[in-house]
């Protein structure tokens, strides 16, 4: 240690949700731009979406059999002719009458109901039926799935496959939606290597930019990678002032702590405004969160994340991933919070909350989390297979097997813990 290292961090310890806070109050959707639809899953629309005609556009069988005049009662009908989808026709039913017809075919004039194939029988083109039809049996009316003027998608929700198909059935080929971030992603450390790269005794393969990358990817943001930074002022300063040049939001990776070598935070106090530079929270105390100004482009989010890999990620989904959905418009930006009964034992910190990882599951009625073992902020392993990240409160006792605590919804639910 050298004489001029602090031994007290100037920033004060805020809150969780103060943080959050003050992350929302810096973040704003990208503009919109307008792209192919029939590829937008997973895109926010950035205006609601309303269909310009009626589907069906006219009226259609919705079984195979006969259209034919519900008054005609249980006559004897003359067949005259047969419709398919997808074939018009300028066949008239008159009273007496019936045409054979097809699922999805449209209901010729004159008929006002379809009566199923095997309800009936024809012979030398005359058609019997055994029960007579109500009016508008089996016939799917103009505009009943999607009227004209209908919404059919919102603002701010996520599409999906079920969106796309409604797109395409109204024509609907091209939206407008929110531009996906471009995420900069620096690592530093003069430990810190490439994964690929041969290795020193000591140092320490760079996890957290790759694993940062793909979790940007999994929020829907489009990651850059700016490599590994030494740590001196100078390296750390260029590669910032790169990553802001090219991106909506720049992450890095170590350098937030107490150590001599940890440079991020003053140099972002240089570059732009802290808004926090610790948080009450475990893992990941001294996560920062700061936006620098661009003249050209506005307000830049920059969040410093911790070096243990841990850390890092848990940092990443509990401030980076909303803020980053935020950016999408995506409307609902959270995770779902919900409560779960411990299937453990769980040590809790003493004085901040802490976010473990677990594995959420529906198990005899209720939703359970069960730990994935060891919690340190170095063991990624705790993050695998994880689908929650329990919120322990502080305490001094452990929370016993079968209490209950909050927790967020990260992954897909499962079936068994
Ligand atoms: P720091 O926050 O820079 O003091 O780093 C804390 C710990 O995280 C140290 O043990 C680092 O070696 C480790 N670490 C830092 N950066 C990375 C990285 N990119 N990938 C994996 N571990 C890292
Ligand atoms: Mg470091």
């Amino acid at each position: 240690m050298t004489s001029e290292q602090r031994r007290e961090s100037p920033y004060p310890m805020v809150p969780v949700a103060e943080a959050q806070r003050l992350i929302t109050a810096h973040i704003a959707p990208l503009p919109a731009e307008i792209i192919s639809s029939l590829t937008a899953d997973g895109r926010v629309p950035a205006e609601d979406i309303c269909a310009t005609e009626n589907t069906p556009d006219v009226a259609k069988a919705m079984v195979d059999g006969y259209a034919l005049r519900a008054a005609d009662g249980i006559g004897e009908r003359r067949v005259l002719a047969e419709v398919t989808a997808g074939l018009a026709d300028d066949i008239r039913v008159e009273p007496g009458t019936a045409v054979r017809i097809m699922t999805g075919a449209p209901v010729p004039p004159g008929a006002d109901a379809v009566v199923m194939v095997e309800y009936t029988t024809e012979a030398a083109g005359m058609l019997r039926i055994k029960q007579p039809v109500s009016p508008g049996a089996h016939i799917q009316t103009v505009g009943q799935d999607i009227y004209e003027g209908q919404q059919i998608l919102t603002r701010g929700t996520v599409l999906g496959a079920a969106d796309i198909g409604l797109l395409a059935t109204v024509g609907r080929t091209r939206i407008p939606v929110y531009r996906q971030p471009r995420v900069a992603v620096l690592a530093t450390g003069d430990e810190v290597v490439e994964p690929d790269a041969p290795r020193r005794a000591g140092s320490v393969r760079d996890s957290n930019r790759y694993a940062l990358l793909a979790a940007i990817r999994e929020a829907g943001g489009e990651g850059i990678s700016l490599g590994i930074a030494r740590d001196t002022l100078e390296e750390q300063r260029a590669a910032i002032e790169a990553g802001l040049a090219q991106a909506d939001m720049l992450i890095t990776s170590g350098g937030v702590s107490m150590g001599t070598r940890d440079l991020i935070k003053p140099l972002l106090a240089a570059l732009g405004t802290i808004h926090f530079g610790r948080v009450a929270f475990k893992p990941g105390k001294p996560t920062l969160f700061a936006t620098v100004n661009d003249p050209e482009r506005g307000t830049l989010p920059v969040f410093g994340l911790p070096g243990f890999p841990v850390s890092s990620l848990v940092s990443f989904e509990v401030f980076v991933r909303p803020a980053l959905r935020r950016l999408q418009g995506d409307a609902h930006p959270e995770r779902p919070k919900i409560r779960v009964a411990l299937l453990d034992a769980i040590r809790p910190a003493r004085d901040r909350p802490e976010y473990q990882r677990v594995v959420i599951a529906w198990q005899d009625g209720r939703l359970v989390a069960r730990s994935t073992g060891a919690q340190s902020s170095n063991r990624l392993l705790s993050l695998r297979g994880a689908n929650g990240l329990l919120i322990v409160p502080p305490r001094e006792r452990v929370y016993a097997a079968g209490e209950t605590l909050e927790a967020l919804v990260t992954g897909a639910l499962r079936n068994e813990p």
